[in-house]
């Protein structure tokens, strides 16, 4: 059995609980109260493999905070950064997280991050009132040399369960 640890990252209110619950469950739900950072478990087979997954949800109010954002960056294996589409300040701090997480897991040989990483623009289905381009996140994912997707946790489970799947492949293949 192969263990294989998320964490995801975000501004409050990004949808990081939205997006995590509809890949667990496929539903959405529409208000999720969490007041506290919490570690959901997941067995699942890819590509004919039995994973053991955890994902870390931390608490929102936490994730602004370095001290926190330290734990999970050292423990995870791959992550999702999760924005809101329109919301520009959980675009910058997005950027912000990755650079956090860069500092923390470059390999200092290869200069390379050494951790897979998916930026997701979520709340793909309120683009009316769009505050961040589709390609300003690929743009800042390029640069940051990690996968990219907009989504909408409300209108979409296929596509969040597609990224998890190639985010926990990138991983298998570290
Ligand atoms: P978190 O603080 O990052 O975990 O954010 P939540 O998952 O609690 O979501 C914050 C709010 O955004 C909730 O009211 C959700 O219902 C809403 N939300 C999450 N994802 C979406 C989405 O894709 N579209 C829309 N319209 N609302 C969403």
């Amino acid at each position: 059995m192969n263990y294989i640890k998320l964490a995801l990252l975000g501004s409050e209110g990004a949808g990081k609980s939205a997006v995590l619950v509809r890949f667990l469950t496929r539903r959405f739900i529409g208000e999720y109260a969490s007041n506290a950072n919490s570690l959901y478990h997941k067995r699942l087979s890819i590509d004919g493999r039995q994973l053991n997954l955890e994902v870390f949800d931390p608490c929102s109010q936490n994730t602004e905070a370095r001290c926190i954002l330290e734990e999970p960056v050292d423990w995870a294996d791959g992550f999702i950064v999760v924005y809101n589409i329109s919301d520009v300040t959980s675009f910058l701090n997005a950027k912000n997280i990755l650079r956090q997480i860069k500092e923390a897991r470059t390999d200092n040989y290869e200069g390379e991050v050494e951790v897979p990483i998916y930026l997701v623009g979520n709340k793909q289905d309120l683009c009316h009132a769009r505050q961040v381009g589709e390609e300003e996140g690929r743009a800042l994912a390029l640069e940051n040399r990690c996968h990219f997707k907009e989504v909408s946790a409300a209108e979409n489970y296929q596509e969040i369960a597609n990224l998890f799947t190639k985010l926990i492949r990138h991983v298998m293949a570290q």
